[in-house]
């Protein structure tokens, strides 16, 4: 039994504000947006995690890379984005589905970054 957030968004049984799908991404509104934009695009194959990429799924990291990158073009995101991946409790990780933030719509400080 599944229980990850986001597998169930993947599967269509938990409802989701889908901005971008292909057969190997699916990218959303984050419920709780950070910032102007705010989408979380995420591999369709479950991955805990950024710190359980393995050289056997790094192909669905990659092609979550080029979805960012189209998503970037189809939202118009001329002003620059941010994309941050949070692994593990210190760094606040709350689901653990691999996922990518994208920040955008204002002038992002340099704080942590
Ligand atoms: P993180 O804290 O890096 O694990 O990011 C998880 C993100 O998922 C948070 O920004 C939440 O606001 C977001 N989130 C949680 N549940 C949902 C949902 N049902 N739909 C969209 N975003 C969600
Ligand atoms: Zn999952």
């Amino acid at each position: 039994m599944n229980d990850c957030l986001f597998c169930k968004i993947i599967a269509g049984e938990i409802p989701s504000a889908k901005v971008y799908e292909n057969e190997d991404v699916l990218a959303f509104r984050d419920i709780n947006p950070q910032a102007p934009v705010h989408i979380l695009v995420i591999p369709k194959t479950h991955i805990d995690g950024a710190g359980s990429i393995t050289p056997e799924n790094a192909a669905s990291v990659a092609k979550c890379f080029v979805a960012i990158s189209e998503i970037a073009r189809q939202e118009k995101l001329s002003g620059g984005f941010r994309v941050i991946s949070n692994c593990g409790e210190d760094a606040g990780q709350t689901v653990k589905h691999l996922h990518f933030h994208i920040l955008a719509g204002v002038k992002m400080g340099e704080g942590m970054l």
